[in-house]
């Protein structure tokens, strides 16, 4: 099963515990392009279609919260073959209008429809109003795989106030388009998990923040040895060229021209062509330090090249 997938089911079982929470949450779930809202004569009939069969249990949890019966019926999506489609629909009569005028479903008594903002101006709000749009729209990689978390959109409105939502949070979230629709993203490892945090899926939380560290960690011993590795190649390089110059200069001129504390680095190099400069400052009588030894090394080079010729 999918981490997305993971993360949904995890979700939908946390229920809000406040009212506010609830209508900000069902408000979210409900902001989907599939929710049709119908007049009848009795008052509104209401089907929202959702892909998963956990967000459709949560929307009928919600409704019962509200005091409002439900069917779920399962269908097969037809362009798609096996994919299933979960309808949840209920009724709303004279007695509960009020529920669909608050979500801004329909227009309330002033004939206004305002945007939903105002259901997200607390904390506990906003929480629960993202854990509503991921249950509805949201999708995450599983962390073993490259980090990416997005939540889809078809109207730009609904997406920038989310972009805000997570703003709250300290959740920086980029927008794209694809294929007409809008795509809120989160690239950043820490990101997602505070996300994770917010919405309040702990155990996916837990899976992800693992995975995390065992990969951070990895790529920080990886960094190490890449860098050990190119600093004993780049010793190793200087160490082969220095010693072929010497041995070059020695066979043209002998070392008896060459002052003792010279000859004792070019010794000392031969010897130990795997040593760093630092290395062979130690070995030096009296002992060198690093710039001292390269400070020699240079003038024993010259030399060397003077020698030869080149
Ligand atoms: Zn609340």
């Amino acid at each position: 099963m999918s981490f997305s997938n993971d993360v949904r089911n995890e979700l939908a079982r946390v229920m809000p515990e406040k009212e506010c929470c609830c209508q900000a949450e069902l408000s979210a779930l409900l902001t989907s392009g599939s929710t049709v809202v119908e007049f009848e004569e009795d008052g509104y009939s209401l089907q929202v279609r959702v892909e998963n069969a956990a967000t459709a249990r949560k929307i009928f949890k919600l409704f019962k919260r509200n005091g409002l019966q439900s069917t779920v019926r399962i269908g097969n999506r037809k362009r798609f073959g096996k994919t299933k489609i979960y309808e949840v629909a209920t009724h709303f009569s004279a007695d509960n209008l009020s529920i669909l005028q608050e979500l801004h479903l329909i227009e309330d008594n002033n004939n206004r429809r305002q945007f939903r903002s105002h259901l997200t101006r607390k904390t506990c709000c906003k929480r629960c109003f993202l854990r509503g749009v991921f249950l509805s729209r949201g999708f995450v990689n599983r962390p073993e795989n490259d980090y990416h978390l997005e939540l889809v959109f078809t109207g730009e409105k609904l997406a920038v106030h989310v972009q805000k939502l997570l703003a709250h949070f300290d959740i920086e979230a980029r927008i794209f388009e694809r294929k007409n629709n809008l795509v809120v993203y989160v690239k950043e490892s820490e990101k997602i998990g505070d996300f994770l945090r917010v919405v309040g899926a702990s155990r996916a939380l837990l899976e992800f923040e693992n995975v995390r560290i065992i990969k951070s960690m990895r790529n920080t011993v990886n960094r190490q040895v890449n860098c050990e590795t190119a600093n004993l190649a780049k010793t190793i390089d200087a160490s082969v060229r220095q010693i072929d110059l010497i041995n070059r200069a020695m066979k043209k001129e002998g070392w008896k021209n060459l002052p003792p504390q010279f000859k004792e680095l070019a010794l000392l190099r031969i010897e130990y062509p795997d040593y760093t400069l630092k290395e062979l400052g130690e070995l030096t009588q009296p002992p060198l330090s690093k710039s001292g030894v390269a400070y020699r090394m240079r003038r024993l080079e010259k030399m060397a090249e003077d020698i030869i010729g080149i």
